[in-house]
């Protein structure tokens, strides 16, 4: 197999970011953040793309735009990390956790059908791992019940199922670029909309109202500094020029690891969907050993790093920050506890992933807890 290559990215950012350094102090911010906004919606074919400084701030803007505010309630999956439940509560709101389906790993419709109540204003679909759910079965459900659709597509950068990219299914979607999302900046986030009020309503959220969208007045409004700095917009802007080598790199990597492991007793692989190109954002594994989660915490101390050993990923519903009034989302424990999502960014080497797959055949073997 022949496999995209890490690339040296670095000379690439430096060459973008030299300009860009020269220009500040720009206190207007600069063009860059407006350059990067436009060919993010080009490039994912939406009306509007609206830069700002991360993953978090995209899902708040978003929600905010939404309508989203004091008593509302949120669906929104068990099977996610904190940072997408925060901006909701952060507006005031209430996230209601809906279950997964272990065998799609996409939101169970039932649970969320039965956990509607008249305050529910919005769902959240989240894409965790790249996965990226039934968008019909989506469209359908929000629009029987009348909810805005916020997708969480941080880690979905680059993901189709049916032609559609993740991110453009529902109302709109939110991306982060943190370090370790496949398109990085460092810090750093976007949001893409087809509504035009709603990216008018985020770019007066990011920026203290001001500009304030068509027929409001500037500072009208109490809102938020999200804005993306330039050196981050062009960074973010260098990467957005290689993103299929980015998608196709991270893609390769994972199929590389997971046909390194694909003798071993004990782990399969969880495949994409029907119709979807999945983004590869990390090797899927199920594990079928005893104590589960144990091994994969395992395999985190032994060097190779995933989501439930390293980051100590539980379902949302579990934590103790939230009340657990839901009946509790055992699809969602079910997932978590089985699945071993590798951590991989573009350093990662054939030789690494090798090593990641020695050392996983030697502790699977050995595994006796
Ligand atoms: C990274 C991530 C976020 C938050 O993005 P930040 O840029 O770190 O704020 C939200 N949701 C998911 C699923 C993520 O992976």
């Amino acid at each position: 197999m022949t496999m995209p290559q890490p690339s040296n990215g670095a000379r690439l950012l430096i060459d973008q970011l030299g300009p860009v350094l020269e220009q500040m102090p720009d206190p207007s911010g600069g063009p860059v953040a407006a350059d990067l906004e436009r060919e993010l919606a080009a490039a994912f074919g939406v009306p509007y793309a609206v830069a700002v400084s991360s993953g978090t701030a995209a899902l708040h803007a978003a929600l905010s735009a939404c309508g989203v505010g004091p008593g509302d309630e949120v669906l929104v999956p068990a099977l996610t990390v904190v940072m997408t439940v925060a901006p909701l509560a952060a507006l005031g709101a209430r996230p209601v956790f809906v279950d997964s389906d272990p065998a799609t790993l996409d939101l169970d419709y039932a649970d969320a059908a039965r956990k509607l109540t008249p305050r529910a204003r919005a769902i959240m679909p989240v894409h965790l791992w790249g996965r990226m759910g039934d968008p019909q079965a989506l469209a359908v459900f929000a629009a029987e019940h009348g909810l805005a659709v916020i997708e969480d597509s941080a880690q979905a950068v680059g993901t189709t199922r049916e032609g559609q990219w993740a991110g453009t299914v529902g109302t709109v979607g939110c991306f982060s670029m943190k370090d370790g999302k496949i398109l990085w900046s460092g810090e750093g986030g976007f949001l893409l909309t087809d509504r035009r009020e709603v990216a008018e309503y985020a770019a007066a959220f990011r920026s203290h109202w001001l500009p304030a969208p068509a027929g409001q007045a500037p500072l009208s409004r109490l809102a938020t500094n999200s804005r993306l700095a330039a050196p981050l917009a062009a960074i973010a802007l260098a990467n957005l020029h290689r993103i299929s080598h980015l998608v196709q790199l991270r893609q390769a990597q994972t199929r590389h690891l997971l046909t390194a492991v694909a003798h071993i007793p004990g782990l399969t692989a969880v495949d994409p969907a029907v119709g979807e190109q999945w983004n590869g954002f990390a090797p899927l594994l199920h594990i079928d050993l005893p104590t589960p989660r144990g091994f994969a915490e395992h395999l985190a101390r032994q060097g190779v790093p995933n989501s439930t050993g390293s980051f100590r990923l539980v379902p949302c519903d579990t934590r103790g920050l939230f009340p657990s009034a839901d009946r509790p989302c055992r699809g969602a424990a079910q997932i978590m506890d089985h699945t071993l999502a590798v951590v991989l960014t573009e350093h990662d080497t054939d030789t690494t992933l090798e090593r990641y797959a020695a050392v996983i055949a030697r502790e699977a073997a050995a595994w006796a807890p």
